[in-house]
């Protein structure tokens, strides 16, 4: 019968620093992201339409009242909204989220 020698218990301090360390760079890159993601989020949660470079012009036959985030207005050539961008929507509009 083979017997194997255990693997050697690791070093407890090298461990507790191995472990800060990654904790204290998971803290940065969180912080960085959600204040990166507070700068591009307007007041209501949704994204600013400067950060997915809205525009109120269609792009490449693309345009919002195509896009699987619009939400329509009342009528086919009103304003609407956007699940994912904040204020009112021109359904000619377009931004770099759109999705067909
Ligand atoms: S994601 Fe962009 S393209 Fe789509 S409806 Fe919203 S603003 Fe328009």
């Amino acid at each position: 019968m083979e017997h194997t020698a255990p693997h050697p218990a690791p070093n407890q301090a090298q461990r507790r620093a191995f472990l800060r360390s990654g904790g204290l760079l998971l803290t940065v890159v969180t912080t960085g992201a959600m204040l990166a993601s507070r700068q591009a989020r307007a007041d209501d949660g949704l994204l600013s339409q400067a950060s997915v470079h809205y525009q109120t012009m269609p792009h490449d036959g693309q345009h919002c009242s195509n896009c699987a985030y619009f939400i329509p207005g009342q009528a086919a050539t009103a304003t609407g909204n956007c699940r994912l961008v904040g204020g009112t929507i021109d359904p000619d509009g377009w931004c770099v989220r759109f999705s067909s």
